[in-house]
């Protein structure tokens, strides 16, 4: 019989985790003729008492594994953990705040189960519960990635789907210490199944993604995944240079034809200032690479286990 593995990474998720459990128990009870189930929690940090809901319901059910980290490695850092970790032969990521319905689970199994598929993901048709202000951030993000990545970035993509063995194998093989899984996922390639469904709002706790970690999560992945604003800095550079190539030529004409009266003193500062400014901007994306880089050569750990169910036992 094959196994399915549940990742869930919580951060701060001790009211939705026994809510969690028991849903999902629900639909591994429906499924029990079909397969087997595991379950690998993965605390990321929590400062509430997650771990120890972890480690009751790691008492109580023998198919529930857990990983607790050092600290706060961040939901990416948790799900490639999980995924390194998980032994099934169809591995699923789920939230924990129950967003994503695991009644899924039973369609996607089916699909993989055709062996026409090698994952089978979920989009959301909604935003619901989402604020303003991210609802139209998120909008222009994957306007913008769309454009400028190789990489294809479904919009409304949610972190939830089932993968092969294979498939999350090549995802493992992709040791980068800045990830970006929306991007990697895509990036392995695979033949995947959308299913569409609408979003509930989170069942109990609070959102861990605030406007900024989300605004530098967006950065992250499009440096993870497009030179684009490498080039961006370099072409507006060429333009400044045609344009000032432009602006003397004019400069040396009217000087010849009409004389050299002292003028123009406010709008060169204004021009400098703007120049200086376009200067700092395209330092400012090289660094961003650099930086990435710069995390990149240090090889540190993605990130650190300080226990697990087997050291409870
Ligand atoms: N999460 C995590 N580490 C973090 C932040 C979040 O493991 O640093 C987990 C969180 O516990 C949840 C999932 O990632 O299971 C998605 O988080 P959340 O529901 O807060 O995100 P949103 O739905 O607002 O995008
Ligand atoms: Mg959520």
């Amino acid at each position: 019989m094959k196994k399915i593995s549940v990742v869930v990474p919580c951060y701060n998720e001790e009211e939705s985790i026994p809510l969690f459990y028991q849903e999902v128990n629900k639909i591994t009870e429906k499924m029990k003729e079909k397969c087997d189930f595991e379950f690998v929690f993965v605390n990321d940090g929590s400062k509430d008492k997650t771990l120890e809901e972890l480690r009751n319901l790691a008492k109580k059910d023998k198919r529930v594994r857990y990983l607790s980290f050092s600290r706060n490695f961040g939901k990416e850092a948790a799900m490639y953990a999980g995924l390194e970790n998980a032994t099934g032969d169809y591995i699923t990521t789920m939230d924990a705040d129950l967003q994503d319905p695991p009644s899924l689970l039973i369609e996607m199994f089916d699909t993989l189960e055709t062996k026409e598929y090698d994952c089978c993901a979920t989009k959301s048709t909604n935003r619901k519960g989402y604020s303003f202000l991210r609802k139209i951030f998120t909008k222009w993000f994957y306007k913008i990635i769309g454009h400028i990545s190789k990489t294809e970035m479904i919009p409304g993509a949610r972190d939830f789907r089932l993968m092969t063995r294979q498939m999350v194998d090549a995802i493992l093989s992709m040791k980068e210490y800045n990830r970006y899984s929306k991007g990697l996922f895509s990036f392995v390639g695979f033949e995947t199944k959308w299913i569409d469904f609408e979003i509930e709002d989170r069942k109990a706790g609070k959102s861990k993604f605030n406007f900024w970690k989300l605004f530098s999560y967006a950065i992250e992945g499009i440096v993870a995944f497009s030179t684009a604003p490498l080039v961006l800095a370099a072409l507006v550079g060429v333009i400044f240079c045609i344009i000032s190539f432009c602006l003397i030529i004019f400069i040396i004409v009217r000087t010849i034809v009409w004389g050299d009266p002292v003028s123009g003193w406010p709008s060169m500062v204004c021009i400098m200032f703007m120049i200086g400014g376009i200067q700092l901007f395209s330092t400012g994306i090289i660094g961003e690479y650099l930086a990435k880089t710069y995390l990149e050569t240090k090889k540190r750990p993605i990130y650190i286990v300080k226990e697990t169910e087997k050291d409870k036992k």
